[in-house]
């Protein structure tokens, strides 16, 4: 999207945010409320405001207000610009404490007030800015309504928000209301719940997510990928423990930076930290080597929980979680290795995203320095670095965007945003250019002289965090994942009582093959089982009568509600390990 569209699409939010409270003026009157505030977001807009005596608004006023909205619209009015003093618009909104207060924060009395009108009969305070008329917002939609406190502080009133969108075309909010729609349906902590994948326990805590059985398969299926795409390309398993001493976060500079977020642990005799990263900690695993440059580039992985204490209210499912289990990365190269480095990161990307199905419109942010910003390291490095970057981004074809300014204080970086299923985007790989760890560690190695040398260091995530990205697959599959990530791959269901010690001998030998797999033996009807396997996402019911058992046969239904009739076991077991062999995101043809 050009900056001059979302400008666009801003303006008509914001807009609309103005119609709103128009609209509800006309249906109510002008003292039902006071108008709080009203800005437009990345999505829509919402309107907050406070009412008064007995007033109340609930959704099903919703279709009343949008069709006053309409009529604004129609009614085609200009939204016009107007300037005044300080005093006169405190005289305007005398009787509004919320506009008042804002009024009263404004310290230098020269300040120009801009206020926008729309029509005859309707003006706020507002910085802009906005579309020329009514008319030019094209789509209208009232989302949801919920209680917000004033600045957001729980000590001040608690006001009504009315959650809205807009866009210049009806299409456009179609589209955005299927993908609402999907999203609710697929919401991972309601899938993970009716699949039995993780809980969230009061007394634990929000953030903290425990893996049930089913939730760990997925969990570690998707980690065991990771490292055989990893192995081949000279990375090294290293572990580092979860807390720390202070020191080391002071050396690395983050106690500072992110000591907020950090947890604290007070032991008998010293204070220690939760480690919130482990970049510090690979550190002191590099430099308790005496590398030679023959030794150069040294690359260290591990899938490691880090803890960070984010606020309570922003804790949600896997997707904010204060224990965060990175599959992170450290190489340690010279400056003339860093192309060949990024381009074998940028590979493992490629097949782990591919094989997800996420390739599809995805793009990448290659973040270099700006002409103000404050950079460590020298120009040299950062030119070869900020080189590197973008030739592997030209050779591996990368759509990338350049953001100027966007690098990081201690280097360039690669960011990558992918797209799910229904076109959400989350961005979750990442490739970091980094010269200040080495400086602060003091890293060396010995080069070709024999004289020490600093290395760069490269941080690299692939899934991100393998909670959040957990979140992610049960959403992007809708809960129906490839088979290889099923927690269970085949419900085999025996139609009566005599069919259960074929069913159970199947099973032995699915499981045999490796095959994760379960005798569904409840003496429900055969259709209430399929019904249940069905909701459950289970890729294959194996279906069991007289006749299969007889024929050492299984009849084969799938999720996608195809019937396969009854094949052998043997060509059943053919077919399900090349699906997992190749991690294919297809059923059986
Ligand atoms: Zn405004
Ligand atoms: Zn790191």
């Amino acid at each position: 999207m050009s900056n001059q569209n979302s400008d666009q699409l801003h303006q008509i939010r914001h807009s609309a945010e103005h119609i709103l409270t128009q609209a509800m003026i006309r249906l109510y009157g002008p003292d039902k409320f006071f108008m709080a505030m009203g800005p437009a977001t990345d999505d829509g807009f919402y309107f907050d405001f406070e009412p008064l005596n007995d007033f109340k608004i609930s959704e099903e006023d919703f279709p009343k207000i949008e069709a006053e909205m309409v009529k604004i619209v129609k009614e085609n009015l200009p939204i016009t610009k107007s300037e005044i003093s300080l005093d006169e618009a405190k005289k305007l909104f005398s009787s509004n404490p919320y506009k008042i207060e804002w009024l009263e924060s404004i310290t230098n009395r020269e300040e120009v007030i801009t206020i926008y009108t729309t029509g005859q009969e309707f003006f706020d305070l507002c910085a802009g800015p906005h579309v020329n008329s009514t008319s030019e917002v094209k789509a209208i939609k009232l989302l949801s309504i919920a209680g917000a406190y004033w600045h957001g502080d729980e000590k001040n009133k608690m006001l009504t928000r009315i959650y809205g969108t807009a866009f210049d075309s009806k299409e456009e909010l179609e589209k955005y209301l299927f993908i609402l729609e999907e999203a609710k349906r697929r919401d991972h902590r309601i899938i993970g719940k009716n699949q039995k994948l993780f809980t969230i326990s009061n007394l634990i805590g929000a953030g903290l997510p425990l893996l049930q059985p089913k939730g760990m398969i997925l969990r570690q299926e998707i980690e065991n990928y990771l490292w055989d795409i990893h192995k081949n390309k000279g990375y090294q398993r290293v572990w580092t423990p979860h807390i720390t001493k202070e020191a080391l976060y002071v050396t690395s500079g983050h106690a500072e930076k992110f000591g907020d977020n950090i947890f604290r642990v007070q032991g008998k005799e010293e204070k220690f930290f939760m480690k919130p990263m482990n970049c510090p900690h690979h550190m002191q695993i590099f430099t308790d080597n005496q590398f030679s440059y023959r030794d150069m580039p040294v690359r260290y992985f591990e899938p490691a929980t880090v803890y960070r204490d984010e606020k309570t209210g922003e804790l949600s499912g896997l997707t904010r979680v204060r224990s965060i289990t990175q599959d992170d990365g450290h190489l340690f190269c010279r400056v003339s290795q860093l192309e060949d480095e990024i381009s074998s990161i940028v590979s493992i990307i490629k097949e782990f995203f591919g094989t997800m199905g996420m390739l599809d419109g995805y793009w990448v942010r290659l973040s270099v320095r700006g002409p103000n910003g404050k950079y460590l390291g020298t120009d040299e490095v950062w030119q070869k670095a900020e080189a590197a970057l973008k030739n592997v981004s030209e050779r591996e074809n990368l759509p990338y965007k350049i953001g100027i300014d966007e690098a990081a204080f201690y280097g360039p970086k690669l960011d990558f945003m992918f797209k799910d299923a229904i076109g959400r985007e989350w961005q979750l790989s990442t490739i970091q250019c980094d010269f200040n760890l080495p400086e602060r560690f003091d890293l060396t190695f010995i080069n070709e002289k024999g004289e020490k040398e600093r290395p760069v260091v490269i941080h690299r995530a692939i899934s991100g965090s393998l909670e959040r990205f957990l979140g992610v697959m049960i959403e992007h599959f809708a809960g129906a994942f490839p088979v290889w990530l099923s927690p269970v791959q085949a419900k085999i269901i025996p139609i009566t009582d005599a069919q259960h010690e074929y069913a159970n001998q199947v099973l032995a030998q699915l499981k045999e093959q490796g095959i994760r797999a379960e005798v569904d033996d409840r003496s429900e009807k055969m259709q209430a089982k399929i019904r249940d396997a069905q909701l459950e996402k289970i890729p294959f019911m194996l279906v069991i009568g007289g006749r299969e058992a007889e024929s050492n046969a299984v009849a084969v239904r799938q999720r996608d509600g195809q019937d396969l009739g009854a094949i052998p076991v043997s060509d059943f077991i053919a077919k399900i390990k090349d699906l997992i062999n190749t991690k294919s995101l297809n059923l059986i043809k």
